[in-house]
């Protein structure tokens, strides 16, 4: 019997785990889930492995329906030769604390990890439930995502990639990074609009029954690479884990310790991989959730109040800007006790009110489990200039909110537990706000910062973004809003 798994707002809606990857969501717009999760994983049998094949028990476990062999290829495919660090997420040591990086993929965020997986969980998923066709994966990107997906899905067998990005919403560096995209799958078109008019195309796509019938006919179907699909949350869940070994193999702690993992969040997907791991039977006594302006999360945790109401900020951790974190919606069905009923009406109060209450009991539990810092920009500079001024180390912005968070929870609570933060991005992606933090304005473009910032601390620029202002631009396509479903309707026709 494989595991089943439901959504978050209905139990009877039920799917293999193989089945839930290509579907990304819920029919009742719910996310899918797994009821029961033991403490399964041995974590001692896990010493003495790397990344890869520690990636592939995980992910082997909670994907459950697809055939060992296959997640071998999976992951083999997935992490060999395409990170720039043998290690995929190594453990640095910055202070008294540690820091993994996630950073080492080919577009210098942590989205790589999962987006270079889910391509091939997804044509694997597809092979296994249906005849040959083709996938077309659809994105809004405001940056990070768009690129990581477009890397991932690069040049993989029966899959098409299409994002859509503002035309003047994301930073020079991301653009380039966009616009000169290789691989004979990539369709990349800037949209005369902001990130919501993207995200709004897209799903009118997926909702547009012409379109749809249309790509049937030609043997396709479309999906997103969205981070509620749990083919991108599982694959997270093997950092924490490795992490915890490589800090045995240095003999930081002890089989058994207890530590704490600092993570800068936005849509709650990483930091819930976190979660799993702990229900996994990872040792960890508190995630710690870091926010920046857009402090949502934070007054969640803090007051069991979720209040979308508010006023968007712009910040210098753009990734981190966010007011609706989606897959928050899978903890609040955890910490409800899988009451599925009880999630579905606090989604639909998101949906009328922006707004909903946790009970007092829920709103206790979580923070058991959770701790919430909030930094703004001040503070974020401050830590990015005091961590290399004692230790020598370049935080980019949205790392060092969760190292600042963690800094907090230490001063507030006096826990001494061994603790790790998740460095989510290169501080080459963020140069302008790494190198104003460190020496102050620079008016200069984004490229000629990055080759001062590198001159000054010494520290490389990673090979990916290294010149990227000089590559062939492959993309140029600009288009209105409703000009989306005509540059689908072409890929289709392929
Ligand atoms: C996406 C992203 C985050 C937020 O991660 P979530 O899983 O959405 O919480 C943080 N930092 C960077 C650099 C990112 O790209």
């Amino acid at each position: 019997m494989f595991k089943s798994y439901e959504s978050t707002r209905n139990s009877n809606l039920k799917t293999t785990a193989s089945k839930a990857v290509l579907k990304g969501i819920a029919e009742d717009g719910g996310l899918f889930v797994l009821r029961d999760i033991d403490k399964c994983v041995d974590i001692e049998s896990l010493t003495g492995k790397n990344y890869i094949e520690i990636a592939e028990i995980i992910i082997g476990f909670m994907l459950d329906d697809i055939p060992a062999s296959k997640i071998k290829e999976c992951v083999k495919t997935a992490y060999t030769e395409k990170f720039s660090k043998d290690e995929i997420t190594p453990v640095v040591k910055v202070g008294d604390s540690f820091i993994t990086e996630l950073f080492h993929g080919p577009t210098s965020a942590f989205k790589d990890v999962a987006l270079s997986i889910l391509p091939h969980l997804m044509t694997t998923s597809y092979e296994m439930n249906d005849v040959d066709g083709e996938i077309i994966i659809l994105t809004a990107t405001s940056g990070d995502t768009g690129k990581a997906a477009l890397e991932g899905f690069k040049n993989v067998k029966g899959t098409q990639i299409a994002v859509f990005y503002p035309e003047f919403g994301v930073s020079e560096v991301q653009k380039a990074q966009m616009i000169t995209q290789e691989g004979k799958n990539t369709h990349v078109c800037a949209i005369k609009g902001n990130f919501d008019d993207a995200q709004t195309g897209v799903k009118r796509i997926f909702t547009d029954e012409k379109l749809i019938k249309e790509s049937e006919e030609s043997n396709k179907i479309f999906s997103s690479a969205n981070s509620i699909n749990i083919g991108r949350l599982v694959p997270q869940i093997a950092y924490y884990f490795y992490t915890y070994v490589q800090l045995i193999e240095k003999k930081e702690i002890s089989m058994g310790d207890a530590v704490n993992f600092s993570v800068p969040t936005g849509n709650f997907g990483n930091i819930l991989a976190g979660y799993y791991a702990k229900m996994l039977g990872l040792p960890i006594n508190k995630l710690l959730c870091g926010s920046n302006e857009n402090n949502v999360l934070y007054d969640f945790i803090k007051t069991g109040v979720y209040d979308r109401n508010r006023e968007f900020h712009k910040t210098i951790s753009p990734s981190m800007d966010i007011l609706i974190s989606s897959n928050l919606e899978r903890l609040l069905y955890y910490m409800s006790n899988k009451d599925n009923e009880a999630v579905k009406a606090m989604m639909e109060q998101l949906n009328s009110q922006g707004k909903y209450e946790v009970s007092d009991e829920m709103k206790e539990k979580i923070n058991q489990e959770f701790y919430a810092g909030c930094v703004f920009k001040e503070d974020t500079e401050k830590t990015i200039k005091e961590v290399y001024d004692n230790y020598d180390y370049l935080l980019d912005t949205h790392t060092a909110v969760a190292y600042k968070t963690l800094a907090d929870y230490k001063r507030e609570t006096g826990d001494e537990s061994v603790s790790i933060v998740l460095s989510t991005a290169s501080p080459y992606k963020f140069s302008k706000s790494v190198y104003e933090s460190l020496f102050g304005s620079n008016d200069k473009n984004e490229f000629e910062i990055m080759e001062e910032l590198s001159e000054k601390t010494g520290v490389p620029i990673p090979e990916n973004l290294k010149g990227l202002n000089n590559k062939k631009v492959i993309h140029t396509k600009v288009c209105e809003i409703n000009e989306m479903e005509e540059f689908v309707r072409r890929i289709v026709k392929r």
